[in-house]
């Protein structure tokens, strides 16, 4: 078996991508792979939260770009039980990829700390109780983190692994302001060290190209979010979609809202990724909306993976790769997986 992964005390990468070459970002498929020895599938859920920035506690309207329904896959209804929307989610992945070793229960939608805590309690505890779940992904907001939430995610974590997914965005508040997140970056970071003092998986996500935002403030976010105890981090190019603020934005004047084209998206990444240390995963660089809610940018039928195989090339032109610009060594490895 060949090595794989962090060597933490040389803070060498060795890994490939799935396609044969020397693979030169740790990739989030590597990480899981490291905790469970195998592959696990994600399930998405939609367990019926709403997000307090859009009704109720921290606001109205909710960030600008935000049309959560672009990302809700067919088989998630509230209206469905977690339990039945697990099962669906079972039987979708099955008739698709091969099998998996276990499965995460992805909540998904919205703000998934935003309820009362029994109501919490249920649904986390359903999931967890499914045949071959093996770990919860728990996506929320800085400002959705209170103490007894955290004592809730600690405590189930202690028999299925609970992996908390924060949306940062950015560092800077003029960007958050701008956009309409509702916290600031102290919420972030505060947020982000609590959990991990509770033992949590801790990944973060970042937008790029936010409006009003250039690439030393790019850099700025990465460099602050990955000195803090970050597990992995999720980008993504700013997208508009139907239905939002952003598009409005865009469509009243084109140029105050700057988006990449794929070519400019990947000399981004060739620039942001050697910032980012070797032993944070990453679980995604790029985002597909469905193409009927996108707007723009318009990558053609571009599909993730194939994103993911131009970045990939980018990298290898570059002989860039992550960690570099912070010292990180990168050990030339080819072997069977
Ligand atoms: S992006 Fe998240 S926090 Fe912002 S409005 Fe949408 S659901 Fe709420």
């Amino acid at each position: 078996m060949p090595d794989e992964g962090i060597n933490l005390e040389t803070n060498d990468i060795r890994y490939r991508y799935p396609w044969g070459n020397e693979q030169r970002y740790y990739s989030y498929t590597q990480y899981i792979r490291q905790l469970f020895g195998g592959r696990v599938q994600k399930l998405t859920i939609d367990a019926g939260f709403s997000c307090p920035h859009r009704q109720g506690r921290s606001g109205s309207g909710g960030c600008t770009y935000c049309n959560n329904a672009a990302f809700n896959p067919s088989y998630c209804e509230p209206s469905k039980s977690v339990t039945q929307q697990l099962r669906e989610g079972v039987e979708f992945h099955a008739v698709r990829y091969r099998r998996a070793k276990g499965y995460l229960a992805y909540f998904q939608a919205y703000t998934n700390t935003y309820a009362p805590i029994e109501k919490l309690r249920s649904l986390f505890l359903e999931a967890a109780s499914f045949p071959g779940v093996v770990g919860l992904v728990v996506g929320t907001r800085p400002d959705c983190l209170s103490e007894e939430v955290i004592d809730l995610l600690e405590e189930i974590n202690k028999n299925t692994l609970v992996f908390t997914e924060l949306g940062v965005e950015s560092i800077h508040s003029e960007t958050l302001e701008r956009v309409h997140r509702g916290h600031g970056w102290s919420e972030s970071r505060h947020a982000i060290v609590q959990l991990a003092e509770a033992g949590l998986h801790v990944g973060v996500h970042l937008i790029l190209g936010l409006p009003g935002e250039d690439v030393p403030m790019m850099l700025e976010s990465i460099a602050q979010v990955c000195e803090l105890p970050v597990n992995s981090l999720k980008l993504h190019q700013l997208q508009v979609l139907k239905g939002t603020a952003l598009a409005q934005e865009w469509a009243e004047n084109p140029s105050s809202v700057k988006l990449f084209t794929l070519e400019g998206y990947m000399e981004l990444l060739g620039r942001l990724v050697p910032h980012i240390p070797a032993g944070i995963a990453l679980e995604r660089v790029t985002a597909e909306a469905p193409p009927a809610y996108l707007i723009a940018p318009h990558w053609g039928l571009i599909r993730n993976d194939a994103v993911l195989k131009r970045f990939e090339e980018q990298l290898e032109r570059l002989d860039a790769w992550q960690g570099k610009a912070l010292g990180a060594k990168r050990v030339e490895y080819v072997g069977n997986d």
